[in-house]
């Protein structure tokens, strides 16, 4: 975040505490900070574990003996979860984390995500995945270290906004095959600082989980840069 939009982040912050509570979903009064309305709530699909699921994704595991998510084991991510299933509130949410009002959303998606977080390596280091240096700086921040902070204050996880680094822009990668994904995203990252994920457990952290391919790049880097572990965190997986 650069420093002007971390003083107007800081401002925000305080004026959202001083009004009342509001839905993230569709914006109404509630009487709790960081939880949806009543008319909300059944609208949304909560991706809890499934009992005996799939380790590494917590999903049901089919037929085949892996689940929808978790085709083959090649991922350098090693467990991953999602609070929520892509939907209109999810959507809704990511949405107004980039352009609405950022704190309050990015503590309704924590206290969802908190849960699903508790199922990953205690006391990993947070790390959001970067977007675009350009598009950063356009809109003056990344959502996803927002909800790193929100996440890491309440679960006792330090999170390190700038670790990781984008060095170049990637074209949207839906529509292409995984081979395709790889190669689009393959290099687009960097560390800031060698030498300092060496035997850390990492959690990566994202606001929309899609293809998966471009946290898997970040995890691929980490991985080679010495990283004990790396997990994925994020609000919303597109399920279907
Ligand atoms: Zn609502
Ligand atoms: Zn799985």
């Amino acid at each position: 975040m650069t420093f002007v939009a971390t003083v107007r982040w800081a401002a925000r912050q305080l004026l959202d505490s001083a009004l009342p509570p509001r839905c993230a979903g569709c914006g109404a009064i509630t009487s709790e900070v960081g939880l949806f309305c009543a008319a909300c709530w059944p609208e949304v699909e909560f991706l809890g574990s499934v009992p005996d699921g799939c380790e590494r994704c917590g999903g049901a595991v089919g037929p085949s003996g892996s689940s929808a998510v978790c085709p083959d084991g090649s991922s350098p991510i090693g467990r991953l979860r999602a609070a929520v299933a892509y939907g209109d509130i999810a959507r809704s949410l990511a949405i107004r984390l980039k352009y609405g009002r950022k704190t309050a959303v990015a503590a309704t998606m924590a206290s969802y995500m908190r849960r699903p977080l508790a199922e990953l390596t205690p006391g990993a280091l947070l790390v959001p995945v970067p977007l675009h240096r350009g598009r950063l700086w356009s809109r003056g921040f990344n959502q996803a270290a927002l909800i790193a902070a929100a996440l890491g204050k309440a679960g006792g996880h330090a999170s390190e906004p700038m670790l990781l680094r984008r060095v170049r822009g990637t074209p949207k990668l839906k529509g292409m095959s995984p081979r395709e994904r790889r190669k689009t995203v393959k290099g687009a990252f960097e560390l800031r600082r060698p030498f300092s994920v060496q035997g850390k457990d990492i959690i990566l952290v994202d606001d929309v989980m899609t293809t998966g391919s471009t946290a898997e790049e970040c995890a691929r880097l980490l991985k080679r840069e010495g990283a004990r572990s790396v997990e994925l965190i994020a609000w919303a997986r597109v399920v279907r």
